[in-house]
C-alpha cells in the first residue's frame, strides 16, 4: 500500500515539476499550473465516477469485477473488491449455518420456542406448531401466557423459578401430556423446550395404579391374618409351647406388613388424588397437642420429655388428615429413634417467609450422606434399627408429599451423636393471621 501511495506522490511531484517547467518555458506559469490542476482534478473525478457506478452495479447484482485502473485508484478498487468478496463469503457461511440450525431444529421432535424479554414469542420450530398449535406469523410477538392460558403455566412462567420442569396437558388435547422446561438467557430472554411425555406419563400412571391396586387388594387378607394371629396370641396358654414363638413372630411380621400396606395406600392416594379441595382452617396448637399426646402414649415406656412451643392463635390452611399424618410421622420417628428419657421439641415459628414446624430430638442423629435420600421410598439408614422399631421406610416419603401438596417443603438437619431436626416449611399464604 505504501509503495502505491509513494509512487502516487512521486507522480504528482513529477507532474508539478513538469508543469512548472512548461510554465517557465511558456512564460505563463500560473496559467499552465491552473490547466494542469484542472486536468488532475478531472482525472480524479472520472475515477470517482467509475467507483460510484461500479458500487451502484454491485448493489443490484452479483459482485462485478472492478473497473481497470492504475496506481492508487487501482489499489482502492481492488481493496474494495476484496472486502466485498470476504463479506459475501462470511454472509454465505452464516446463511448456511442458519439454514443448518433451522433444518436441525425442524427435524427435532422437541418444540423449541424463543421468548423475548417482554414474554413475546420470537421464534419457534415446526414441532412447536405441532405440539402447541403456534401459527406463523399470527402468533409472533404474542405473549406466551396469552397462548397457553392454563393458570398453572402462567404461575410457573411468572414465578421464574425453572429449576424443575412443568407437566401439563396439551392445549386442546388432554390425552397428550407435555413437559415444559424453560431456561433464561441474554437479557431477560427465555428458551422454552416442550416435549411430549404422554408415554412416560401413562407408564407412571400405570405404576401408581398398580401400587394402589396391589395395596388395596392385600389389605383385607393381611388384616384377616393379623386378626387371627392376634386372637391366637391372646389365647397363648392353650397353644402348644413350640408354637408360641413362631406365632409371635408371625403376628409381629404381619403387623409390619399391615403398616407397610397402610403407608403404601396413603402414598398412592397422595400421588393420585388431586390436591384436596376440603381445605380447612386448622388450629395448629390443638393439632400439635394431640400429636404430642399420641407419641407420649405410644412410647410411654421410653419416658421422653416432649416439649411444645406454639402460639395459641396460629391457624394453618390445609387438609387436617394429611397434616396430622405428616407431623405425627416426624414426632413418632423422633420418639422411635431417640433413646429413653431423651428430649423431643415441637416448635412453631412464624415469620415473613411463612411458618416453620420443627421437630427436634437429641437422638442418635443421621450421617450426612444419608440425609438427601431419606425421603425416598423404603430408604433406611440402618435396616436393623428401622425394622426393630417397626418402621416401614415410607414415613418421610409421606411427609414430603403432604408438604408438597401444601406448597411447603421438608428440611432435614442432623449430626450423628447430637440429634436431628426435621423442619416443615409452609408458605405465608397458608397461615393466618398473617404477619404484618
Ligand atoms: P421408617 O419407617 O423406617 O422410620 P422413614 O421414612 O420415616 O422410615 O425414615 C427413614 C429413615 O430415616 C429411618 O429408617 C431412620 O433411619 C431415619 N430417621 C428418621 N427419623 C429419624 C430421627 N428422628 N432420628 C434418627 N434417624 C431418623
Amino acid at each position: 500500500m505504501f509503495s502505491d501511495w509513494h509512487s502516487a506522490l512521486k507522480r504528482l511531484a513529477l507532474i508539478f515539476l513538469a508543469l512548472l517547467l512548461a510554465g517557465w518555458l511558456s512564460g505563463a506559469p500560473a496559467l499552465v499550473l491552473l490547466i494542469g490542476t484542472v486536468c488532475y482534478l478531472i482525472y480524479h473525478l472520472l475515477q470517482l465516477g467509475k467507483l460510484y457506478s461500479w458500487l451502484k452495479d454491485n448493489e443490484m447484482s452479483e459482485p462485478v469485477p472492478p473497473p481497470e485502473s492504475k496506481g492508487i485508484w487501482g489499489y482502492i478498487f481492488d481493496g474494495i473488491y476484496l472486502l466485498q468478496r470476504r463479506e459475501r463469503e462470511a454472509l454465505l457461511e452464516l446463511r448456511s449455518i442458519i439454514d443448518k440450525a433451522q433444518e436441525s431444529t425442524a427435524a427435532l421432535e422437541i418444540a423449541v420456542i424463543m421468548i423475548n424479554s417482554k414474554s413475546g414469542l420470537e421464534w419457534w420450530n415446526p414441532a412447536a406448531t405441532r405440539l402447541l398449535g403456534l401459527q406463523n406469523p399470527q402468533d409472533r410477538k404474542q405473549a406466551v401466557t396469552n397462548l397457553i392460558r392454563e393458570p398453572v403455566f402462567i404461575e410457573y412462567f411468572n414465578k421464574a423459578n425453572f429449576s424443575r420442569p412443568l407437566n401439563l396437558s396439551a392445549p386442546g388435547d388432554s390425552s397428550v401430556m407435555l413437559e415444559f422446561q424453560i431456561t433464561s438467557f441474554g437479557e431477560g430472554e427465555r428458551l422454552m423446550l416442550v416435549r411430549d411425555v404422554s408415554q412416560l406419563h401413562k407408564l407412571e400412571m400405570m405404576r401408581k395404579d398398580f401400587v394402589g391396586n396391589v395395596s388395596h387388594e392385600l389389605r383385607t387378607p393381611i388384616t384377616v391374618i393379623t386378626g387371627y394371629l392376634e386372637t391366637m396370641m391372646d389365647d397363648r396358654n392353650n397353644l402348644p409351647q413350640r408354637w408360641i414363638r413362631p406365632i409371635e413372630q408371625m403376628a409381629q411380621q404381619s403387623r409390619r406388613m399391615e403398616n407397610i400396606i397402610k403407608d403404601l395406600l396413603t402414598l398412592s392416594q397422595l400421588e393420585t388424588r388431586a390436591t384436596s379441595k376440603d381445605q380447612s382452617t386448622i388450629q395448629l396448637l390443638s393439632l400439635l397437642r394431640e400429636i404430642k399426646n399420641d407419641a407420649e402414649q405410644v412410647f410411654s415406656e421410653k419416658q421422653h420429655r416432649i416439649t411444645l412451643n406454639c402460639a395459641e392463635h396460629i391457624q394453618i390452611k390445609g387438609n387436617l388428615n394429611e397434616l396430622y399424618s405428616a407431623v405425627s410421622n416426624l414426632v413418632l420417628n423422633a420418639a422411635k429413634y431417640t433413646p429413653a428419657q431423651g428430649h423431643i421439641a415441637l416448635d412453631v415459628i412464624q415469620n415473613n417467609n411463612g411458618l416453620k414446624i420443627s421437630v427436634t430430638d437429641d437422638g442418635p442423629g443421621i450421617e450426612p450422606q444419608h440425609i438427601p435420600r431419606l425421603t425416598e421410598r423404603f430408604y433406611r439408614v440402618d435396616e436393623s434399627r428401622s425394622s426393630d422399631t417397626g418402621g416401614t421406610g415410607l414415613g418421610l416419603a409421606i411427609v414430603k408429599h403432604v408438604l408438597a401438596r401444601h406448597g411447603g417443603k421438608l428440611e432435614i438437619r442432623s449430626e450423628p451423636g447430637k440429634g436431628s431436626e426435621f423442619i416443615c416449611h409452609f408458605p405465608p399464604e397458608r397461615v393466618t393471621p398473617a404477619l404484618i
